[in-house]
Formats: structure tokens, sequence, C-alpha cells
């Protein structure tokens, strides 16, 4: 099973990928998380990665996509993957794409998380993180950043809900309500049940 999760920043797509990825038996990958670990790692990676993030800009295609290529090659990733945070533009995604071909995959579905932008808003100014066992505000959640990072979704993200849309893989996900009503719903539409198995409806 080889899954995109896609949706704007304060969609909820960590919280839904770790569990949903679990229920497949799959990796969840997340290119932020990723990117996190390097800048506090202060690996060449992290430092090439800083200065994009804390903008809140994306790091650029280049870097990004070789980083994925990677990770995709380890072996927990051979059976499949849960991809979170990426692609984030439509070149990211067709070098996805190509790079699954060239191994003989291919994506089976795409999930959006669709929430709208005052709910967003919401949850990005008051959203904290815990860091060496304290809560606080990711430098990138600050006011500014996050409609930055909203503007940036639009212009540059966004567009890749048509692409796959075109390409019959796309399933909007109603991410507004309670945790677990949201994992049903992708669940659904993954078209398998509570435990990951096939759903016989
Ligand atoms: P996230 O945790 O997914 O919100 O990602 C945090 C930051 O990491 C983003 O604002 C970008 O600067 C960078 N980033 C994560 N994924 C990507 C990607 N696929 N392409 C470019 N930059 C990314």
């Amino acid at each position: 099973m080889r899954v995109v999760l896609l949706g704007p920043p304060g969609a909820g797509k960590g919280t839904q990928a770790q569990i949903i990825a679990a229920r497949l038996g799959v990796p969840a990958i997340s290119t932020g998380d990723i990117f996190r670990a390097n800048v506090s790692g202060q690996t060449e990676l992290g430092q090439q990665a800083k200065t994009y993030m804390d903008a809140g800009d994306l790091v650029p295609d280049a870097i990004t996509v070789a980083m994925v290529k990677d990770r995709l090659a380890e072996p927990d990733a051979k059976g499949g993957f849960l991809l979170d945070g990426f692609p984030r533009t439509i070149a990211q995604a067709e070098q996805l794409r190509e790079s699954l071909a060239d191994l003989g995959q291919e994506l089976r579905r795409v999930l959006e998380l669709v929430v709208d932008e005052e709910e967003l808003v919401r949850r990005l100014s008051g959203r904290r993180v815990v860091v060496d066992g304290q809560m606080v505000q990711r430098d990138d959640d600050k006011p500014e950043t996050v409609r930055h990072r909203l503007q940036v979704y639009r212009e540059q993200t966004a567009p890749l809900s048509g692409f796959y849309e075109s390409e019959g893989l796309l399933s909007r996900i109603d991410a507004i309500g309670e945790v677990e009503e949201v994992t049903a719903r992708a669940l659904k539409a993954l078209g398998v049940d509570d435990a990951g198995q096939p759903s016989s409806d």
C-alpha cells in the first residue's frame, strides 16, 4: 500500500499519518520530521534546509527529492509507505511517479485532508510540540510564518489536488472532527477496515 497524505499545515497530517500507517503496517515518512531531525543534528542537509524552513518556504525540490529517494530505498519502505508532507510541488509529484515507475511501483491513493483556512490559523497558532520534555511553539508556527506557509501551500501545493484528481487517485477527506472520526473516513477511502484489512463493503 503506497499512499500520499496531502493537506495544508494544521490539517492534522502528522497525527493521521502515524495512526493510518500503523493500521496499514507501513512506515509513515514525514519530510518535515526528517528535515527537523537534520536541523537538530546539525547535518549538512539540516544546514541547507534551515533557512527555508525558518522562513516558512519550501526547501528546493532537488534537495527534497534526493532525500526522499534515499528514504524510499530503505528496506522498511519496500512493501509500502505513507508519505506525509511530500510531494509539495508538481515537480516533486512527477519525480515521485518516475522513481516509483523505475521500481515497478505506483501510488495506491492520495488522501487530501480538507480544513477551512480560518480553522487552520486557529489550530496552528495554538499548536505546541514537545522538545526535550518541554511544550514549545515551533518557530514556523509563529503567526507571520503561519500566514506565509498557508500562502505557499495555496500557490505551490494546492495544485496537486487537481493533478492527482486527474490521475483518478484523489480522495478528499473532511478533516474537521475528532481524530478517530477523521481516521475512519481515511481508512474508508482506502478501502480498509479498522485493522487495516481490506473491507468487505
Ligand atoms: P511540515 O512538518 O510538513 O509542516 O514541514 C515543515 C517544513 O519543512 C516546511 O515548511 C518546509 O520548509 C519543509 N518541507 C517539508 N516537506 C517539504 C517538501 N516536500 N518540499 C519542500 N519543503 C518541505
